[in-house]
Formats: structure tokens, C-alpha cells, sequence
């Protein structure tokens, strides 16, 4: 009966803008099935978030990773994951009761609710929890009209490029040159390797060592590859500028994370004294954290991960505060699907790279993930399933529990 009123109400209104006279049979028939479309999926109480669930997954090989799910009340089902039990914890705790009966569609009104549901919403584990909620709801909202997220961000990029992240890998000379070449033939044109083992606490020898591995990785990749250093915030700043000035003739693409990024004056204060690009971001909380450091010129990437900077909402948002000053956005590669759904949705000129941290993501890190992202020949493609393309790999879970805050 609802359906029925709701079909007549709006051949009412297709009427009264005066379309009925110019529709001709086969366009009528189109509208019909147009219409039964929107009124089987898009009726506001099938839309209705029915379920919010955390779920553990232990593996036949003993790995364990938590995913999040949701159910509307029509039964199309989201999942999103691995993600972090500080997510799990803070979105279960605090959030998913303030989900359920919502609007699955309502992801913007959902996500100002729960920022301002907090006086702490602004900053770290808070953010990760709406991150989690977000991006299931990106995930929900693609099952409900059957498309790829980056798609219905309004992307049409069917691959992104990704840089590889080297973390872990030897930093003795020859094995290390060695690598980056192996890497560059596998597709790995972009590469970032790590400088953190030492600190200005070892002393100025090993400034003069941090120097001289830039000048072989650049020898071992040629001027044909991108090359990025990372300090995992392990530095301070004389020591992070004296190398910059130094290392300024091997071309790097970005100095990554010289200090901890919530000393902003720091990042001012290098930008100024070195022509190497400074990037951060895995840690901004918000588009408000981005906006500090690009109105101060203080970095040229800005490297927010969608899992913990308030989800795909957000980092769209970030995008688009990033393009008005010029910056990149190459999120972090802490977890991927979300990271290149976005990035594929955003022009290559604000969004060029996606982070592959390539240890992590070769191993178990999406163990269960049916179709993990792997890139080839540099390159990762977008899946055409709905939603970001997650599927379980049944035949690897030994068992699926469904867990709450109090398991955490
Ligand atoms: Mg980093």
C-alpha cells in the first residue's frame, strides 16, 4: 500500500513538470523500472542501519583481525576491515548505538553527529572510531546501489599508482642498492626508504651515514625513480635541517616526518630552511589539522590515513583544502581499501600516489581478504564489486566471533 501511494505520488509529480506527454513508450517503461528502483532501494525504512557488529576472525594459520559489519533492515550487508581494536573499541563503545536506526545513506549527518556527540571527538582514538563508522557507511552505501565506492565518489581512475614503502628491509649497502634496483624492475619506480634506526643521540657520525645511504639509493635508482626518506618522527629539527641541506642534490621527492607532527612550528621552520619537499599527516585528525599546516606552507604532501583521520568523508574533505593550496594528498598506507578508493576518486594532479607498505601488505596483513590489493607492475587496480570489493576468505577462518568493547 505505501509502495503504491509512493508510485502514484511521483507519476504525480513527473506529470506536473510536464514530462508524461514527452515520454514515449520505451522511455515509460524505462521510467517504470527507474521508479521500481527507487522506490525497492531507496524506501527510508529498508534503508534503515538494522545492525552494527564487530567481528574477530582467527585463521586456520592463527592470525586474528577485527572487521566491522553492518546490516540494513532490507539485508544488504557492509563489511569493512582489518581494523585497529582501538577503532573497534572507541566506535563499539561510543558510537554504534547512535547508528542503528539511522539512514544508511545519511553518512555526513552521522559523522556531525558523532563529532559533536564528544568533547573529545577532535583528535586521535575518537577519530579512528569515526573512521571505522564512515567508511562502512561508504561501503554499505555502494552495496545499496551496486557500485565501486571510488565510483560513486564520482571517480572514474581504473588504477592508481602506487610508491613502495620499504620499511624493514636491510640498510646494510650493497643488499640495500640491491633491493631498490630488484624493486624498480618489479614496477616500483617510486620508492621511500627509512632512516629512523638512528637519532641525533648517536652523534654526528651518523649524520654523514644517513647522507651517504641517499646518495646510493639515488646511484642504485637513478634519476628515472622518485625517492622519499622517512624518519618516523625520530629526529629534531638542527639535525633534520643539517641533513636536508645535504642531502638537497640528491632530488628527493619528500622528507617524511622529520619530527612529531604535533610541533608545527618545527615543520614551519624546516620548509623554510631547505628546498626538499617536508610531508606529514598520518597523525592530522581532521580537515582542521591539514588547514594549520598548509596555510603556514609547512609541508608539501599531505599524508592522511583514512582509518584514522575521520574516514572517506573526511579525506575527500582534506583533498579538496589541499588542492586550494597546491599540496599533494598521498594517504598513508596503513591500510589500503579505503586509501585508493579515494585516491581513485580525486584528480592525479591532488591525488598522484597511494602509499604500499610493502612487507605489511605481502604478508598476513589482509590474511582473509578473498581479493587482497596488490599492485602490478606498479600499479593497483579498482575493483568493479560494490561497495570496496571485501570479501571473506571462508576457507581460512577457523572461527568468526562476534565481539563487543568489553572483548577488547
Ligand atoms: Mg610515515
Amino acid at each position: 500500500m505505501k509502495n503504491l501511494v509512493k508510485r502514484r505520488n511521483f507519476f504525480k509529480q513527473v506529470s506536473a513538470i510536464g514530462l508524461i506527454p514527452l515520454l514515449g513508450s520505451k522511455v515509460m517503461a524505462n521510467t517504470n523500472s527507474l521508479q521500481n528502483q527507487i522506490t525497492t532501494t531507496q524506501k527510508e525504512d529498508d534503508l534503515s542501519i538494522a545492525k552494527l557488529e564487530f567481528i574477530r576472525l582467527t585463521g586456520t594459520s592463527g592470525n586474528r583481525s577485527i572487521y566491522a559489519t553492518a546490516e540494513t533492515e532490507s539485508g544488504v550487508k557492509a563489511i569493512y576491515g582489518p581494523i585497529d581494536d582501538d577503532a573497534a573499541l572507541l566506535a563499539d563503545k561510543l558510537m554504534s548505538k547512535k547508528v542503528i536506526r539511522r539512514n544508511a545513506l545519511e553518512h555526513e549527518a552521522i559523522w556531525n553527529d558523532l563529532f559533536d556527540s564528544n568533547r573529545h571527538s577532535r583528535g586521535s582514538h575518537f577519530l579512528m572510531g569515526i573512521s571505522t563508522i564512515d567508511n562502512l557507511l561508504w561501503d554499505l552505501k555502494g552495496k545499496i546501489f551496486q557500485q565501486p565506492v571510488y565510483k560513486i565518489l564520482g571517480g572514474n581512475r581504473k588504477e592508481v599508482q602506487v610508491y613502495g614503502s620499504c620499511l624493514g628491509f636491510s640498510q646494510e649497502h650493497d643488499e640495500m642498492q640491491a633491493k631498490a634496483r630488484e624493486l624498480k624492475a618489479e614496477g616500483y619506480t617510486h620508492q621511500k626508504w627509512f632512516l629512523n634506526s638512528t637519532s641525533p643521540k648517536d652523534g654526528p657520525g651518523v649524520l654523514a651515514e644517513n647522507v651517504e645511504k641517499v646518495r646510493l639509493l639515488r646511484e642504485a635508482l637513478g634519476d628515472d625513480a622518485d625517492l622519499m626518506i622517512d624518519v618516523l618522527f625520530n629526529w629534531d629539527l638542527p639535525y633534520a635541517a643539517a641533513w636536508a641541506k645535504r642531502v638537497e642534490k640528491y632530488n628527493l621527492r619528500w622528507f617524511e616526518e622529520p619530527v612529531p607532527s604535533a610541533n608545527l612550528d618545527a615543520f614551519i621552520e624546516l620548509s623554510r630552511e631547505t628546498s626538499v619537499p617536508i610531508a606529514t599527516g598520518e597523525h592530522f585528525y581532521g580537515r582542521w589539522d591539514v588547514q594549520k599546516f598548509l596555510k603556514e606552507d609547512a609541508i608539501r604532501v599531505v599524508q592522511a590515513d583514512p582509518e584514522w583521520c575521520g574516514g572517506v568523508s573526511e579525506l575527500v574533505k582534506i583533498c579538496a583544502i589541499a588542492s586550494v593550496h597546491g599540496a599533494h594528498v598521498i594517504p598513508h598506507g596503513h591500510s589500503l581499501h579505503a586509501a585508493m578508493h579515494v585516491v581513485a576518486s580525486q584528480s592525479p594532479d591532488v591525488c598522484p600516489l597511494v602509499e604500499y607498505l610493502i612487507n605489511k601488505m605481502n604478508g598476513n596483513y589482509y590474511y582473509f581478504d578473498k581479493n587482497p590489493p596488490r599492485p602490478v607492475n606498479g600499479k593497483l587496480t579498482l575493483t568493479d564489486r560494490p561497495g570496496f570489493g571485501i570479501e571473506l576468505d571462508d576457507s581460512k577462518i577457523i572461527k568468526k566471533e562476534t565481539i563487543t568493547w568489553r572483548d577488547l
